[in-house]
């Protein structure tokens, strides 16, 4: 085992100032002598993405658009690194020289960048679930076509990979994701209905940014991640099953065809899942820095289980209808639920009318779809925001 001397792994982070690129920086920044970041992207938030700047000095910067280059360019001055923009922008940080490339950029922008930086070969560290959800089966047509390694940030796809670790895919019978069954997990269908944006923005387990936090509340997050699982794994949609496990102490499990079932345990904190992908195969020793919390069981006391409720959260199921569709129906899953969660949180619809926008949406969908390349998804994914656009439009009026 090698103790001394990791040679320094070179980071690109797509969503530098999101929760998990900060998350991400942290854990960089606690161990400067096995990372460097050599570039990052972000969108608008110009003050956070400065400060970064300053403290990793990348070689090269994206950002939404011409107008906060200039800004950046501004507040760095004789410090400002080379700074890009835009959609050329992202993948000109997505295939910059490094040995990992951090996506975690939020929703379906990820896409494109991610392909690029594995067709550049770069190996993934994947926080950015739409990527396999809009187009699972071409990314892993891709990575394995280059030998590029896809390493899951998300937490339940870093524990089942920690599992997996050395087991044969034969031996495998059923992967389980766990769900903490978000803020209205004890909550009646009454009740959830006239549930209101800050009520669903506060998860009881995780921190994490405010799309993500909406989808844990209806609990299409989980069926995104089924979608993730079936593609990263490689294994049929009929053998990923979730429990809702509301410690959120166990990030999921796997049963194996003798009957033994495997898990992975701990805090919930995301630096774990991050620390994970960006050090492997080695792990880093979060223990002896500060704030990442030891797990302790007596404290915890009791780890429940239970099934997940398909008439109040009804989006679970829809993950599994859209795999059962197409190659395609999970990326029209995916961007009905953004048009979604994006009216949700302006305050334009109830709660459960995102279920409601998702089921409308994929049900006018025609199967058939093939997913021959980017283009294909794009097309899918421009096709139900229109739809999911004028199915709010008219609930509206
Ligand atoms: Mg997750």
């Amino acid at each position: 085992m090698r103790a001394e001397g990791a040679a320094t792994k070179r980071l690109a982070v797509l969503g530098a100032t999101g929760s998990v690129g900060e998350q991400t920086l942290a854990v960089a920044a606690e161990f400067p002598e096995r990372f460097r970041v050599t570039a990052l992207a972000a969108g608008r938030q110009i003050g956070k993405l400065a400060q970064q700047v300053r403290r990793f000095r990348p070689e090269l910067v994206s950002v939404a658009d011409a107008e906060r280059a200039r800004d950046l360019a501004a507040s760095l001055g004789a410090d400002a690194p080379r700074i890009v923009w835009g959609e050329q922008g992202l993948e000109a940080v997505a295939t910059h020289p490094a040995d990992l490339v951090v996506a975690a950029l939020v929703g379906a922008v990820g896409l494109a960048p991610t392909l690029a930086a594995i067709r550049a070969g770069r190996d993934v560290a994947l926080a950015n679930k739409e990527v396999l959800v809009m187009a699972g089966a071409l990314v892993l047509r891709e990575a394995r076509a280059r030998g590029v390694r896809l390493l899951p940030v998300d937490s339940e796809h870093s524990a089942i990979f920690q599992v997996l670790a050395g087991q044969r895919a034969e031996d495998l019978q059923r992967i389980v994701l766990t769900a903490s069954g978000g803020p209205f997990r004890s909550w009646p269908a009454e009740r959830i209905a006239a549930a209101s944006v800050e009520q669903a923005l506060a998860h009881p387990n995780w921190t994490m940014g405010p799309k993500i936090t909406i989808d844990s509340a209806t609990l299409m997050n989980k069926g995104l991640e089924v979608i993730e699982a079936r593609w990263l794994f490689d294994v049929g949609p009929e053998r990923v099953d979730v429990v809702v496990h509301p410690q959120s102490v166990v990030h999921s499990l796997v049963e194996m065809r003798d009957g033994s079932w495997l898990a992975q345990l701990g805090v919930p904190d995301m630096r774990v899942p991050i620390a994970v992908a960006l050090a492997h195969p080695e792990r880093l020793p979060l223990l002896a820095g500060d704030g990442i919390e030891r797990l302790d069981l007596a404290r915890v006391a009791r780890l429940d289980f239970e099934a997940p409720d398909p008439a109040r959260f009804p989006c679970l199921a829809l993950a599994y209808a859209a795999l059962a569709s197409d190659e395609v129906a999970p990326a029209v899953l995916n961007a009905a639920n953004e048009e979604a969660v994006a009216a949700f949180l302006a305050g334009r619809i109830p709660f459960p009318a995102i279920a409601d926008t998702n089921a409308a949406v994929l049900a006018a969908h025609r199967a058939g779809g093939a997913l021959r390349d980017l283009r294909d998804v794009l097309d899918a994914d421009a096709w139900a925001r229109a739809r999911a656009g004028e199915w709010l439009a008219g609930r509206a009026a």
